[in-house]
């Protein structure tokens, strides 16, 4: 039986390229539980990318009006660029028990620690090798030759933090990474805390035996 839960903010973070985004994909397309944390960016947005999908899209001045007025649960610059998580929607969540998703860089998860490190499971995700990292950012072809010398040169500077996440996996195989990804949030949603009606079912067990 499945009691009634407060839900796991799952941090998945990893240099670019490190298929991070493809991880997150899979476990979000398969499990209507996950709900993915949509962040807002002052990037230019990619061919491929939605607004309100992949990112909400926003200009400099209403990311620092967000900011401002508390909008933000936490927010960096990455890439030269600004991110942020916008709060209310995960408040909503956690409070009705789905499990989010969160694609946020080491900045963000150690401003996350500082507000709700109970409810959070953090996955560092490491590339097999930095050839195949350097191939998996040309495969996106997105950006051009100087930002992914950028990003790789950034991939140095986020590797750093593995040492701060709960869990750490080497994307060797999408569909293995995907599985190992399922066992830390499955693990998680057992945790003792986070069942919440946990008390009155043992007592109600107990009163069970106790009119045998
Ligand atoms: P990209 O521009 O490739 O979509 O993302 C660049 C980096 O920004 C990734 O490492 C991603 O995890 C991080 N990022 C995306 N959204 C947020 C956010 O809301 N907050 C923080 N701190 N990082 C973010």
């Amino acid at each position: 039986m499945d009691f009634q839960r407060r839900g796991v903010m799952l941090v998945i973070a990893s240099p670019s390229g490190a298929g991070k985004s493809s991880i997150s994909r899979s476990l979000f397309g398969a499990d209507p539980n996950i709900k993915l944390s949509v962040s807002v960016t002052t990037r230019a947005r990619r061919t491929d990318e939605v607004h309100g999908k992949h990112y909400y899209f926003i200009d400099v001045p209403a990311f620092e009006k967000m900011r401002h007025d508390g909008e933000l649960l936490e927010s960096a610059e990455v890439h030269g660029n600004f991110y942020g998580t916008p709060r209310a929607h995960v408040e909503e969540q956690l409070a009705a028990g789905n499990d989010i998703l969160f694609d946020i860089d080491y900045q963000g998860t150690l401003q996350l620690y500082e507000k709700a490190r109970a409810d959070m499971v953090t996955v560092f995700i490491l590339p097999p090798s930095i050839k195949e990292l350097r191939a998996r950012l040309e495969r996106r072809a997105q950006d051009s030759v100087g930002t992914i010398d950028k990003r790789l040169r950034n991939a140095r500077i986020e590797m750093d933090h593995y040492g701060e996440y709960d869990y750490v996996i080497v994307n060797r195989d999408l569909e293995e990474s995907v599985a190992r990804v399922r066992a830390i949030l499955a693990a998680a949603r057992l945790k003792r805390e986070r069942q919440l009606n946990l008390p009155s079912f043992v007592r109600d067990l107990q009163s069970q035996i106790d009119s045998l």
